[in-house]
């Protein structure tokens, strides 16, 4: 295990525009506000979005295409640095109009409307290496 400390910095709440997609969007607020390091909530709707589920044999992502409206019944995600720009990871849980859910790692979020709650964390500049035995881009903590 290995872990970073912050303070928590500025707190923002964001109206993401309407057609906006959350993993462009997320990342482009927090280098407008000079954020680097964050942690996330958002809820709200999806006109359509793409969650992937990691194949841990395969070592790729096999994606899930939603076309219709969801309600954002959870989403969480961090901010930190791959190949020195943000990078966002973010999962979410979406729901549709029976209330039945579909959940993983969010690729796309194309905005109906959403509110995201962004915490500035202050401290250690955490930068995504890949990683051999996942196959992932994971933080690498000193
Ligand atoms: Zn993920």
């Amino acid at each position: 295990m290995a872990t970073a400390e912050f303070e928590v910095g500025k707190f923002l709440l964001i109206r993401a525009e309407h057609d906006s997609d959350l993993i462009q969007l997320i990342p482009k607020l927090a280098k407008k506000k000079g954020i680097v390091m964050a942690a996330f909530t958002v809820i709200g709707a999806l006109k359509r979005a793409k969650l992937e589920f990691y194949d841990q044999e395969k070592h790729e992502y096999q994606e899930i295409t939603i076309k219709q409206p969801h309600e954002i019944a959870s989403c969480v995600g961090n901010v930190s640095i791959k190949n020195g720009n943000p990078f966002v990871h973010a999962h979410a849980v979406l729901a549709d109009e029976n209330g039945d859910t579909k959940a993983g790692h969010l690729a796309e979020g194309i905005v109906f409307a959403a509110e995201i709650h962004l915490h500035e964390l202050k401290g250690t500049k955490l930068e995504r290496k890949h990683d051999s035995v996942t196959d992932l881009s994971l933080w690498e903590i000193k």
